[in-house]
């Protein structure tokens, strides 16, 4: 942050490239963003891929700042994450999530169901279960309706833990997916111990198909095992006619990438699902 002439505080970070920092500007900046409305929730399509219907959302959080304009989450995730907002935007997200979800039913005249990002700090705040009734009692979304994506490190933290709330979000129907499969350092016996529903392959592991020999075993070994363990799976990051041909033919029930649409946001979103877009 600079002092202009005027003796205003400007925030410069977003030009800034490198690594995440944590910015006490950016910091500041964002709890007055709380009390603004600044945050906004884009919506990206998960499509089935052999019929490239949209069956689902993920939901994913924008900051819109009046100057520096959008601000990626990686800048600003790990610095709520830090200082505890993200409990708060968490909160804020899944409700708002869940009450998108029905206007985009009745667009649709269909099921669709919709993902939402926990991080770990909200993961293991002592009222998430509180946070997460309270959002399906007041969207009056059936828990089934709803994904909770978590990474492999939120599980390992502490597995005990771990393991009492997603049995806790199983009684709600909620269903579980692993984030950024493969990424994080676990072993895989929490497949086994855990109730989980979808893996999401992470982008890295997509983004060299067809071409790359050693990320097609990758992906055909996750693929595998997630067909013996009942699980269905993602493909995050697919941006290739290629990519999708390849991972639909190997069994991959849904894609979601730049090629079947990118994050928006609510009402382009609809619009897509009018337009039947992926069908
Ligand atoms: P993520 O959960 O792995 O989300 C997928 C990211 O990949 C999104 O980035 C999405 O825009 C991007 N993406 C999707 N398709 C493609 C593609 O074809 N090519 C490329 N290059 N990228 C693609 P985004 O929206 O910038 O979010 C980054 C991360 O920030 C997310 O990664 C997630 O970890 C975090 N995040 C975003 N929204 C939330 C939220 O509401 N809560 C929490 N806790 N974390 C969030
Ligand atoms: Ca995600
Ligand atoms: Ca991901
Ligand atoms: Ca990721």
């Amino acid at each position: 942050a600079k002092e202009t002439g005027k003796g205003r505080t400007v925030v410069y970070s977003m030009r800034e490239s490198g690594p995440p920092q944590h910015d006490i500007s950016l910091e500041a900046a964002m709890f007055q963003a709380v009390r603004e409305g600044e945050f906004l929730l884009y919506y990206q399509p998960i499509v089935s891929s052999r019929t490239r219907r949209i069956e689902g959302f993920e939901t994913l959080m924008r900051w819109k700042h009046p100057t520096l304009g959008m601000v990626p989450p990686v800048r600003f995730i790990p610095i709520a994450e830090t200082n505890g907002l993200i409990n708060l935007l968490g909160a804020w997200a899944l409700k708002a999530a869940l009450v998108q979800l029905r206007q985009f039913e009745e667009v649709a005249k269909r099921d669709l169901y919709i993902s939402v990002n926990i991080s770990p700090r909200q993961f293991r705040n002592d009222r998430f279960l509180h946070v997460l009734d309270d959002a399906l009692g007041f969207s009056g979304a059936p828990g089934d309706k709803l994904v909770l994506e978590i990474t492999e490190g939120t599980l390992m933290i502490d597995p005990v833990h771990a393991e009492a709330i997603l049995t806790k979000m199983a009684e709600r129907n909620a269903r579980i997916a692993i984030d950024d499969f493969g990424t994080g350092y676990s072993s895989l016996a929490y497949l086994k111990r855990f109730p989980i529903s979808v893996l999401k392959i992470d982008r890295a592991f997509i983004k060299d198909l067809p071409a790359s020999t050693k990320d097609g075993a990758i992906c055909n070994a996750v693929l595998d095992l997630a067909k013996h363990l009942d699980l269905s799976v993602v493909a995050e990051g697919v941006e290739t006619e290629e990519q999708l041909t390849y991972v639909e033919s190997r069994g991959c029930d849904y894609v979601q990438g730049y090629l079947t649409g990118k994050p928006m946001p609510p009402h382009v979103a609809m619009a897509a699902l009018k337009e039947n877009l992926y069908t």
